[in-house]
Formats: C-alpha cells, sequence, structure tokens
C-alpha cells in the first residue's frame, strides 16, 4: 500500500474499561485530541495511522501496517462484510495497557511494542473487534476468545511473538476469555460443529446470542461441551 496524504485527524479517545476494550463506554468521550496521522490505503481499505511516540520503531510501525492489511480483509470477508473500512491506529504514551479498541480506533502501547516489538498479531486480535461490531459486549469471556481464535487463525508471526494457545490446566474455564476460550473453541470446530465461531460472532452481532445457542448448534449445553473438553482436550495446533 501507499500513503496517500498525511492528514491532521481528530482522535476520539473513548474511557474504556481495562478489560472491556469495546464500545459500550461510547458514551464517554475524553476531550478529542488532534494528532497527525498517516493515511495509508490498501484493497479498499484505509489505515490512520498516528503516533505521539517519536521513538517509535519505524520497522515495528511497517510491520503493524503490514499486519492490518493482510489480516483485516480476511477477517472482514470470513465475519462481517459490512465492517468499517477505514481503522485507525493510534500508538499513545499515555495508554498503559497492551492494546484496546472501540469504535474504529485501536490504541496500542509503545511500551510493550518497544518491549515486544514481534508482538504484532495483536493487531490480529484488535481489529477483529471492530469487526465484531458487538453492541453489547457481554459475555465479554466470549468477545475476547473469539478475538483470540481469530488471532490464532489468521496471525502471521505468532510463533516469532512467542504466541501459543495453552494446554487445558486444572481449574480453567471457559469463561476464563482469551486463549483458554480461543482453544475450547477451535476443540468444538473439530470434533462438534465446525461454525461454532461464525454463528456464535453472527448472533453476538444481532443480539441474539443467548446461552441456549450452544445447545441449539451442538446438540450440548456450553457446560457439557466443556465437561466433554476436559476429558480430551487434545488439539493439534500449528502457528504461523
Ligand atoms: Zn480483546
Amino acid at each position: 500500500m501507499k500513503i496517500l496524504t498525511v492528514q491532521t485527524i481528530a482522535i476520539f479517545l473513548l474511557t474504556f474499561a481495562s478489560i472491556r476494550g469495546m464500545a459500550q463506554h461510547r458514551d464517554h468521550h475524553t476531550p478529542s485530541r488532534v494528532l497527525t496521522g498517516d493515511s495509508l490505503v490498501s484493497g479498499g481499505y484505509r489505515l490512520i495511522f498516528a503516533s505521539n511516540d517519536a521513538g517509535l520503531d519505524p520497522s515495528t510501525r511497517q510491520h503493524l501496517i503490514d499486519v492490518f492489511f493482510t489480516v483485516y480483509p480476511q477477517e472482514v470477508a470470513r465475519f462481517n462484510k459490512n465492517s468499517l473500512t477505514k481503522v485507525t491506529f493510534f500508538v499513545d504514551t499515555a495508554y498503559k495497557g497492551v492494546a484496546e479498541t472501540g469504535n474504529g480506533v485501536a490504541r496500542f502501547n509503545p511500551l510493550w511494542l518497544k518491549k515486544y516489538p514481534q508482538d504484532v498479531d495483536v493487531v490480529t486480535h484488535e481489529v477483529m473487534h471492530v469487526v465484531q461490531d458487538y453492541k453489547n459486549y457481554n459475555p465479554g469471556w466470549l468477545t475476547e476468545g473469539i478475538a483470540d481464535y481469530v488471532r490464532y487463525v489468521y496471525g502471521v508471526n505468532n510463533k516469532g511473538g512467542g504466541w501459543t494457545l495453552p494446554d487445558l490446566k486444572p481449574g480453567q474455564s471457559y469463561q476464563n476469555a482469551y486463549r483458554v476460550t480461543a482453544r475450547f473453541l477451535l476443540w468444538i470446530e473439530k470434533n462438534k460443529y465446525n461454525k461454532i465461531v461464525d454463528d456464535m460472532d453472527k448472533a453476538m452481532r444481532d443480539g441474539t446470542y443467548s446461552p441456549e445457542l450452544w445447545k441449539k448448534l451442538t446438540g450440548k449445553t456450553v457446560d457439557e461441551l466443556w465437561g466433554e473438553y476436559t476429558k480430551d482436550p487434545a488439539l493439534e495446533l500449528t502457528y504461523k
């Protein structure tokens, strides 16, 4: 992709709850900040890349951009063709989490990127939140589990980033979210119903999700599925 323009853009920052990196807090705007961002266009998608970190490594920056243009179109094509075509990245020195996303803006912590420059599939996870566009974040474990499932499937540098789905351990629950839930979803996909993530994602976006949906789709409740999973959790996993 090529840089078309260097734009001055207004970034509307949201007050995020730390784990709820989604849009339910959209009413709580902090005052907008004006930043200079590069506008990059490729394949019908536009990425505004803004940073207030003068020390951001140019190769890390490029890597994040490349990951966006590689994975976002695939995520859109599979899950939600009505996704935003314009996404904003903001590398923000004031932000202390790892990354969070709401209203088409993904915010990244430059210290994290400096410490873990290969962890670029944090982008793959975050832009899935743009694709999800759930009006209701809950259940959050499913929202985050789907985003990490997507990171596993579409990630381009999970191996380099040292990111893996951990083996099942005693005491875990599908409600642990993130990678624990992602692994469970992969297991259901392989052993029970291969459209589980597609259908759950759609139901979450349509506002039709309910706990009964697991049984409707697989013949088992989510707790029954988890029980079966814990008895035989083997999965062959490969990482790009
Ligand atoms: Zn997330």
